[in-house]
């Protein structure tokens, strides 16, 4: 499947998860096999422009195109994610929401110094999230390589918070 074809089938949900918001819907892109394997295969391919040992996936929707890449690139999948649901030790960073913050967290030890990480996550909105992922591969002394999105809501600009690092994003809204 090519982009435009991509972007026909994902699905838009109104009022989810609360009013004011379109929520854009990809399990009806999972769910058609050849859709999801173009999403992996075009992601992938800008992913193999850079050498990476590490793939970052943000909870949870980075994590259904974040592990598949990273096995396919040969290198380690680490999962970012919401607080408390990492059994070892964390390094965590907040973020700014429209109202009130948000937090993720790392293990200490998943990431080692001087590594070149992709962060991947399905959707850029804001970029409060994927920016908080950037500063978790910068404290740990990783090397942000690459923010890769299937999914880019133009009109919310996130790409001003992500400013100085290389992003990816498949298809634009
Ligand atoms: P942000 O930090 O604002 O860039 O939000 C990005 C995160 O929120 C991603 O993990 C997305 O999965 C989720 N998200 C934000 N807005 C939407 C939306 N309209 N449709 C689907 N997911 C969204």
């Amino acid at each position: 499947m090519n982009i435009d074809e991509l972007k026909k089938i994902i699905r838009d949900v109104q009022d989810f998860p609360k009013k004011g918001i379109i929520f854009k819907d990809i399990t009806t892109l999972l769910k058609e096999p050849s859709a999801f394997e173009s999403s992996i295969k075009l992601l992938l391919k800008e992913c193999e422009k850079h050498s990476v040992d590490k793939v970052l996936g943000i909870e949870s929707r980075g994590f259904i195109f974040g592990a598949p890449i990273a096995n396919k690139l040969n290198a380690g999948f680490i999962p970012v994610r919401k607080p408390g649901k990492l059994p070892a030790e964390t390094i965590s960073e907040t973020y700014e929401l429209e109202y009130g913050t948000d937090s993720i967290e790392i293990h200490k030890d998943a990431i080692n110094p001087g590594d070149k990480v992709v962060i991947i996550d399905d959707l850029l909105a804001t970029g409060g999230t994927a920016q908080a992922a950037c500063n978790l591969v910068d404290k740990c002394g990783g090397e942000p390589v690459l923010v890769a999105f299937l999914i880019e809501l133009k009109f919310l600009n996130g790409r001003a918070k992500l400013k100085g690092r290389n992003v990816f994003t498949l298809i634009d809204f």
